[in-house]
């Protein structure tokens, strides 16, 4: 699917260039003999994140190597900083104005020291799917699972989801051997009623990013409405005989707001904020029923943040019963991610609505799954949504939601059980315990539909951490034939087989040629580098592709021919793989210029121009690396337009090539559309 799509985006992009510059490509002008060209040095570099995916306008993120230089990003805007992030080197900015046109103004101001500048891509709460069976059905009444103990509240016989991931053991006999004690569990969410009976006691101080705010315990931060105070209660709601009782009932609830009033997403920006905060206040495990598209770097960052110090980071499958795979945070590596389960009276089974993947990890029960929710008069409280359950004694009111949003938190819950036990355990080696115990259900094995089946928190108790299996840290470096430019957008996919059905991780390299990949499983894969990823424009500049398509040319650009690395590898301990691409490049010229015209190889990154001497009509630029430009110099400047067409070799590709030599130039850039100024051929050097 990726690659298809990146297929037809360079199909775009060639479209659109052939349309857009062959009237208004201006040929370089001859000064001293040596062709002018944009002056730039690599370390003004940056990543642009595509703006092909639904973002916010007048906002920018900004990861930087140089503080200074995003605080001149500000200025160059006249904006604001919005939220400031040092733990990963972002700081991000508002500003009046549209994301395209102040990318062309970074791009001109030149400034050094920034990595990368993204927008604020738009992400959805995964919202609770409406309830059409009668719950009834999912009441204890003869119909049971496993005929064991729901607890002893007073709304305890709904709670088929604690009897499914408890499995052959009641809840009693669940908590006697854990129940969350001392672990926080970060809800990355709407906000939680704190005030609710049932959750009374169970929130501890919280974090509001888009204010700064840090929410006292106890109280009630529904800013965004009842989300995620239906998933705090299934994680850890009270035992108190009222109301319902969540997975853990002694863990503690840390409510991060991400979506603040009127349901909006902060961004990424505040996200990770808010997911750093979490980390540094002691969170172990978050859970994140949320999501979209959109490639973040800031957001990757946090998740690795959190990833690389343990944290558990459980995440919803999605409710939109497709096969995802760039669908963010679901996306990243390392996750948990947790599919939507429902009993049908004899079997469990995977739900319509939720999203199929290889990335899905386990199942945990998604529909008729009863909850608290705000409570009258909370800050998220809203009429229409209101509720359908009240306690008697307490008021606590209470509703049924279907949705993955409520699957992920029976995970989220289990693996606060797990972190009473297992304190120290690495975050792979909790999700590898969870994979291990599940009871298979759908498919035979892994599947694309639960993963590896429903999640069983009485197994995962009975479980021992496994030692080997998983890794901690696993980083591809991408480097040039010679380790000394690290390329930066690069997609690296670690790919295997699991049960028949190949299994991906993907991450994309940033400016310093790392993509990690933290918490995997050890195992045997294929690597696979190179691509896609059409839509990062990190170099270029805006004018030359029009008010319609800001940034320039994707780095990527001309892929299959530039770069594909593949290597079979097996993953056992944490470390740095580190990958070379190497590039033949030569050029095949006219037997007309042999002897009269100079070969100029311009390159981007070190702004050296190395005149070649044309002695034969085949030229070996194979030891070149960089971003760079082919030019032609003729001896003096012709009496009539000349055209010239070459063929360029890159890694066995044959490129048709040419370029124009008006009357008042001796220049001519080389390429496949006859000299673009921003056109630039990606090569590594070959050792
Ligand atoms: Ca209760």
């Amino acid at each position: 699917m990726k690659k298809i799509l990146a297929v037809f985006s360079i199909t775009l992009l060639v479209l659109f260039l052939v349309a857009s510059c062959t009237n208004q490509v201006s040929k370089p002008q001859q000064q001293n003999d040596k062709p002018i060209i944009q002056n730039t040095t690599k370390s003004n570099i940056i990543l642009f994140g595509p703006l092909s995916e639904s973002y916010t306008e007048g906002k920018v993120l900004i990861g930087y190597e140089d503080r200074n230089s995003a605080l001149e990003v500000v200025k160059l805007l006249n904006g604001k900083i919005a939220v400031e992030v040092p733990e990963i080197k972002m700081l991000s900015v508002t500003f009046n104005g549209k994301v395209e046109d102040a990318y062309k103004k970074i791009k001109e101001a030149n400034i050094t020291g920034i990595r990368y500048v993204e927008p604020s891509y738009k992400r959805e709460l995964i919202k609770p799917e409406p309830v059409k069976d009668d719950p009834a059905k999912y009441i204890k009444s003869g119909k049971e699972l496993h005929g064991t103990s729901r607890g002893s509240e007073y709304f305890s016989s709904s709670l088929w989801g604690l009897e499914a991931v408890f499995g052959g053991k009641s809840a009693e006999e669940i908590w006697a051997e854990a129940s969350g004690t001392d672990i926080i569990v970060a809800v990355v969410d709407t906000g939680v009623d704190g005030t609710h009976p049932d959750l009374e006691g169970q929130v501890i101080k919280g974090y509001r990013p888009l204010t700064g705010e840090e929410l006292p315990e106890g109280t009630d931060s529904s800013y965004g409405g009842s989300h995620g105070t239906h998933v705090a209660g299934t994680i850890a709601a009270k035992k108190d005989g009222r109301g319902i009782v969540g997975v853990a009932p002694n863990a503690k609830i840390m409510p991060i707001v991400i979506f603040d009033e009127d349901e909006v997403y902060v961004g990424d920006d505040y996200v990770a904020a808010g997911i750093i905060w979490a980390v540094e206040n002691g969170a172990k495990v978050m859970n994140h029923s949320w999501g979209g598209w959109g490639y973040s770097h800031t957001m990757k960052e946090a998740f690795d943040y959190a990833l690389e110090r343990n944290v558990v980071m459980v995440v919803s499958a999605g409710n939109n019963h497709t096969e995802q795979h760039v669908h963010y945070p679901s996306g990243y590596p390392g996750v948990i991610q947790v599919a939507a389960v429902e009993y049908n009276g004899g079997n469990y089974r995977t739900t319509w609505f939720s999203n199929r993947s290889d990335g899905i990890t386990v199942g945990a029960p998604g529909v008729k799954i009863c909850s608290t929710v705000v409570m009258p008069g909370s800050l998220g409280y809203k009429e229409h949504q209101g509720y359908s359950l009240v306690d008697p004694e307490t008021n606590g009111v209470y509703d049924y939601y279907d949705g993955t949003s409520m699957a992920s938190p029976h995970v989220t819950g289990v693996v606060a059980l797990l972190l009473q036990k297992f304190p120290n355990a690495k975050a792979w080696q909790i999700r590898k315990l969870l994979e291990s115990t599940a009871q298979d259900i759908d498919k035979a094995g892994f599947d694309t539909d639960s993963g590896y089946g429903l999640v069983r928190a009485d197994r995962a108790l009975e479980g021992t951490l496994p030692t080997n299996g998983g890794v901690e840290f696993f980083t591809v470096e991408i480097t040039d034939a010679y380790g000394e430019w690290k390329v930066p957008t690069v997609w690296a996919q670690l790919r295997r087989t699991i049960n028949n059905v190949v299994v991906s991780y993907y991450a994309k390299t940033d400016l310093d040629g790392i993509a990690k990949f933290p918490q995997i499983d050890a195992g045997d894969y294929e690597v696979i580098i190179g691509g896609p990823d059409s839509n990062e424009r990190c170099l270029g500049y805006s004018e030359a592709m029009g008010e319609s398509r800001p940034g320039g040319y994707a780095i990527n650009y001309r892929m299959a021919e530039e770069r594909q690395i593949t290597d079979n590898i097996t993953i056992t301990t944490s470390e740095t793989k580190t990958y070379a691409f190497e590039s033949e490049f030569k050029v095949e010229l006219p037997t007309s210029l042999t002897n009269e015209a100079t070969l100029v190889w311009f390159d981007f990154i070190t702004s050296d121009s190395d005149y070649i001497t044309i002695s034969s009509t085949n030229v070996d630029l194979s030891e070149k690396s960089g971003l760079g430009q082919l030019y032609v110099m003729l001896p003096e400047t012709p009496t009539e337009l000349v055209t010239l067409n070459a063929t360029v070799t890159l890694n066995g590709y044959e490129i048709p090539v040419f370029t124009e030599i008006g009357t008042d130039t001796t220049v001519g850039i080389l390429d496949e559309i006859g000299g673009h100024p921003l056109l630039y051929w990606t090569v590594f050097g070959k050792k």
